[in-house]
């Protein structure tokens, strides 16, 4: 649906029906206008017509049931994925799409593969999150975190991200806290900058994957553009702008940056006030290997005898191709 047009069409109607239409849509979670009890019916069919809220999307369930891969086919017929993390907790993490393909082009990464197609508009953002909250509903739960590290380059499509981040935040829309988004990105420092202007809680995560610029360019093509000083600077800004907290992502890789040596040289550049350190277990995609489980744990182990606060993140859902870096849209 196009969000302005929807804007636009409460123009000629009563002041309190757009909010009476949004709380049906955001949080009633209606999944046609033909639900929404507040509105009149000649209103119902408009938006229908004009402002269609159905989402088409084909799920594959992990069979340990914890991840959901919806594959959702946007307007013009292309094809996205979106993941729900069901976590022991109760907490439900979607992790979202913000472009058809992804122009970054690492090594590592399934999307990449695609090359870039487009990016998404703020509905077909915000649609991904409608999708798996209407999915709860059913089972009496909701969403409780959003993160950007679906398809896509977060911050090369700043505007629409942080659009639909408002608008799930928005009281009146999906009235999910600040705190529970977060927005991945491969090191695009505009984009670090602008977040750091913003007056939103919202959390940032940076993809390092390498302790020194000559692998991390071997694995990730941008950072000839943005190489590591240059991201860590406009982090420290941005840190000093938020007094927030900033992870780095960082993939265990067998043998290409999981040596004794290399945790010892990510430690350096990670033993900061605010920064810390999320290993991630490599999900395959057709070339390297996963580090073994007591190569991680040595790793993490120097990093945190050097003083780096350091998480460790277990993939989720790889019998769905449903976990970081493997969504493709196939
Ligand atoms: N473009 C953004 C967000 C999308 S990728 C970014 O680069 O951060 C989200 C996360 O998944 C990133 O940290 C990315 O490096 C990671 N990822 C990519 N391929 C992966 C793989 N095969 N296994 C595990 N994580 C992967």
């Amino acid at each position: 649906m196009d969000l302005i047009k929807f804007q636009e069409l409460f123009k000629k109607q009563a002041g309190y029906r757009l909010g009476q239409a949004k709380k049906s849509l955001y949080q009633e979670l209606i999944q046609n206008w033909q639900e929404a009890k507040a509105l009149p019916l000649i209103l119902k069919e408009e938006l229908n017509e004009k402002c269609p809220i159905d989402i088409l999307a084909e799920t594959f369930i992990s069979k340990d049931k914890n991840t959901i891969k919806a594959l959702v086919t946007l307007e013009d017929g292309l094809k996205i994925e979106t993941v729900l993390i069901r976590h022991k907790d109760r907490r439900n993490t979607v992790c979202v799409s913000s472009q058809v393909g992804c122009a970054m082009n690492c090594s590592f990464c399934a999307t990449g593969k695609l090359g870039f197609k487009r990016n998404l508009e703020v509905w077909e953002i915000i649609e991904q999150v409608l999708f798996f909250a209407r999915y709860l509903k059913k089972i009496g739960e909701r969403v409780s975190n959003v993160v950007f590290m679906g398809m896509g380059e977060p911050f090369l499509n700043y505007q629409n991200v942080i659009e639909a981040i408002k608008i799930l935040n928005d009281e009146d829309g999906f009235n999910l806290g600040a705190r529970h988004f977060s927005i991945s990105t491969a090191g695009i420092i505009e984009g670090i900058e602008k977040l750091a202007k913003e007056k939103l809680q919202i959390n940032l995560a940076v993809s390092l994957h390498a302790p020194d610029d000559k692998l991390r360019l071997e694995l990730m093509p941008i950072n000839k553009s943005y190489p590591i000083r240059k991201v860590l600077n406009a982090v420290d800004d941005y840190i000093k702008k938020t007094r927030r907290r900033v992870m780095f992502e960082y993939l265990m890789i067998k043998d290409i940056n999981d040596s004794e040596k290399q945790a010892k040289t990510l430690a350096k550049l990670m033993k900061k006030y605010l920064y810390f350190v999320n290993l991630i277990s490599y999900n395959f995609t057709g070339i390297f290997e996963p580090s073994s489980p007591s190569r991680i744990k040595r790793f993490k182990e120097i990093l945190e005898q050097e003083g780096v606060a350091v998480t460790q993140r277990h993939g989720f859902g790889q019998d769905i191709e449903g976990a970081c870096g493997q969504l493709a849209g196939k």
